[in-house]
């Protein structure tokens, strides 16, 4: 057995489960759509059929309180609609758990009606919380308790009740959210004693036979947040109050700490857990950046943790831990942890699906079933629009040569694992390389597909995914020498000065300036590395793991100064969850950003601008333009000039919405119907 750590059962005593994975909680927004529950059901059976060992929905909440109209369980008919979801993960295997989450997101509730311990207010929530009086804070209690035993009438195996995070039982915790000075503030007995009540009375209300499981903070990423000698005085309470297994998080929500981001290293927390997983005696789970079999095997193994949680790289890939049962890893879609599908939709209140799957949350929509007559198909073009249509249409049968003119498929993913803090599209191309083999698509590298070669072929389709060229602007002197293009600097074609401007603060305007303004070796940073960036200590856990620790970043050795004409922030337009982290990574290497901004011309003084009407000059040797990009449709233009129908996708349709996600997400429904 290749991991044999992971696939271990973990015997709880008065239930088993049957490995060491866990789907861990994920809000999708299925929760509160119409017939969300019926797709809900669907997403994680896929998921139990799999192989999981246990899973955790996404949060719940107890009460008015703290639902801001979300999904909440506080009624028999709220709880019974839960019966699609735990009928439908037991049914596809009955070994698999499922366990609810019950979130009580206090001061971060979206509600005028918000509650905490005190009138403080979370640098990233829109109201001051109301503050609890005796009775509200009985009444939180008795609503925690009156959702786990709903939860457990519903056919939950358990219950997970998270306590971290800046949600509520988390603000009771930390001194700085909680300033009372009654029985439930003050000393830290007084702090943990909402968590122990809720606790001690849940299980009594639900029974020895119930899973409990609290998930804390064992590292808030806060300035005065919990110490380390406090994490392991709640931890030995909350097992003597009851609980099944203690699970562990690294953050707040409004830390500026990025623990999930594609730049943290793997595995990077688990060292914490595995710290604390000493002081008790219950079963610990530990997560984050937890992406691949071997790297959750090797978490394992170090005796970091009992139980290892992986919510994205579920998303990613629902037959991950068949996979790796199977000693098929190779096979498996990574998690590539940009959270451009996931977690960036959750919060600008989309429907959850992923990048590299957008099948996740789509069971019930986007299907690849047998083609009923098998076509053969060219496929111009081995960007992520071409692989995903060519893994896609063959799985399902089709006949698919795909042709590329370069040496390696890839198309703009091979710019992407370049950057710093990026390498995760490595795996992405080794998924579809494996496809490629698994599924028999002809691949032709090195090959330049013509109207004629492909006429002369007679294929039934012709997909044309030939992408993109970068856009170049209208600005005088633009042919200048100073001037290149992102793609020729991220290949390393051209080289780069002292002074460089950078015209255009999209994605590539981000990652160029990531590249060129990095010092220290490429590849993955390590932890150590991660640490110093962004003043985290590991080892001696100050409050919050990061009192008192100054990041360390190196600042440039280059004078960048990134443009963009818009008036808006530089960099508004980034992902919602990892933006900043850009942002702040860049201006803390001393990347200038100049916004509202009209280019006038290139010449050798440099880049002359107007700026609120003023010229100015940037005196530069380099100029990288990363303006956007422009569809490539020469071939499919041939094509039609030779009355040759085709289809165009990904940027080569599109360039203003190419991304990844789009490009996939496009590709992947016209290959399920074609
Ligand atoms: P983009 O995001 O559309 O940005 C293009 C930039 O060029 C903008 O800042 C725009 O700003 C500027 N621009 C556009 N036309 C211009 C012109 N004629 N002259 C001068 N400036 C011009 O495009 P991108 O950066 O090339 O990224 C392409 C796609 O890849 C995007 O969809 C992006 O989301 C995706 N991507 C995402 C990531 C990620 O990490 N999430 C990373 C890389 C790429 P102004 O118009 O204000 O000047
Ligand atoms: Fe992972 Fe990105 Fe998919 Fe989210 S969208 S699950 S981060 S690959």
């Amino acid at each position: 057995m290749k991991y044999p750590r992971l696939l271990e059962p973990l015997d709880l005593g008065f239930t088993t489960i049957r490995n060491r994975s866990i789907m861990g909680s994920m809000h999708t927004g299925l929760e509160e759509m119409d017939g969300g529950f019926e797709r809900m059901a669907a997403y994680f059976a896929e998921r139990a059929a799999n192989n999981i060992g246990m899973i955790i929905t996404g949060g719940i909440a107890p009460n008015e309180e703290s639902s801001s109209g979300g999904a909440m369980m506080s009624s028999d008919e709220e709880a019974e609609k839960h019966r699609l979801v735990t009928d439908a993960v037991h049914k596809a295997d009955p070994d698999v758990k499922i366990c609810m989450q019950i979130l009580h997101p206090g001061p971060l509730a979206y509600s005028k009606n918000a509650v905490a311990p005190s009138a403080v207010k979370s640098r990233i929530a829109p109201f001051v919380p109301n503050e609890l009086d005796k009775a509200g804070i009985q009444k939180q209690i008795n609503d925690h308790v009156k959702c786990a035993v709903m939860a457990q009438k519903a056919g939950y195996d358990g219950v997970e009740i998270i306590g971290s995070a800046g949600y509520l039982i988390s603000t009771f915790l930390v001194q700085k959210t909680n300033l009372r000075e009654d029985e439930y503030g003050g000393s830290y007995e007084n702090r943990m004693r909402f968590a122990l009540e809720i606790v001690e009375q849940t299980r009594a209300a639900v029974g020895d036979n119930f899973i409990l499981i609290f998930r804390i903070a064992a590292m808030d990423m806060l300035e005065g947040g919990m110490s380390w000698e406090e994490i392991i005085t709640l931890g030995k309470a909350l097992e003597k109050a009851g609980v099944t297994i203690i699970s562990t998080h690294f953050t707040w929500h409004e830390s500026a700490v990025p623990t999930i981001a594609t730049m943290v290293p793997r595995a990077a927390f688990t060292s914490v857990t595995g710290r604390l997983r000493k002081e008790v005696n219950v079963p610990v789970i530990t997560s984050n950046r937890i992406n691949m079999p071997d790297v959750a095997e090797e978490v394992l193994a170090r005796g970091d943790a009992d139980l290892v949680s992986m919510a994205r790289p579920l998303l990613a890939d629902s037959a991950f831990m068949r996979k790796a049962v199977e000693g098929r890893e190779d096979e498996i879609n990574t998690c590539i942890a940009c959270n451009q599908a996931c977690l960036d939709h959750t919060f600008s209140g989309k429907l959850t699906t992923c990048l590299v799957n957008p099948r996740a949350c789509h069971e019930t929509i986007l299907n690849y079933e047998p083609a009923t007559e098998a076509k053969r198909i060219a496929v111009v073009g081995a960007g992520p629009a071409g692989l995903a249509y060519a893994t896609v249409a063959a799985e399902r049968g089709h006949k698919v040569s795909l042709f590329e003119a370069s040496s390696e498929i890839g198309g703009q993913f091979n710019l992407a694992k370049t950057i710093p803090g990026k390498e995760e599209f490595y795996e992405t191309l080794r998924y579809y390389n494996r496809m490629i083999e698994v599924h028999d698509i002809d691949l032709r590298l090195n090959t330049r597909a013509d109207a004629e070669t492909l006429k002369a072929e007679g294929f039934d389709q012709v997909i044309v995914s030939t992408g993109i060229k970068p856009r170049t602007p209208d600005i005088e002197g633009i042919n200048h020498p100073k001037v290149v293009s992102y793609i020729d600097v991220i290949t390393g074609k051209k080289p780069v000065g002292q002074k460089v401007a950078i015209i255009g603060a999209g994605g590539i305007g981000f990652d160029v300036c990531e590249l060129i303004s990095h010092s220290g070796p490429s590849g993955a940073v390590d932890r150590d590395v991660f640490a110093a960036e962004w003043g985290v200590d590991f080892e001696n856990h100050p409050r919050g793991g990061v009192t008192g620790v100054e990041p360390k970043v190196a600042k440039s050795d280059r004078e960048i100064t990134l443009l963009q004409r818009k008036e808006s922030r530089v960099g508004a337009g980034l992902g919602k969850t990892t933006g900043w982290t850009h942002r702040l990574t860049l201006a803390r290497r001393g990347v200038g950003m100049m916004n509202g901004v009209e280019y006038v011309k290139i010449d050798d003084e440099g880049l002359h601008i107007l700026q609120n009407d003023q010229p100015q000059i940037i005196e530069v040797d380099t100029i990288i333009i990363c303006a956007g990009q422009d569809p490539l449709r020469d071939l499919y233009e041939d094509l039609e000039a030779q009355g040759l129908s085709a289809e165009l996708i990904g940027g080569a349709y599109e360039a203003k919405e190419l991304d990844a996600k789009a490009a996939i997400n496009q590709a992947s429904y016209m290959a399920a119907a074609v």
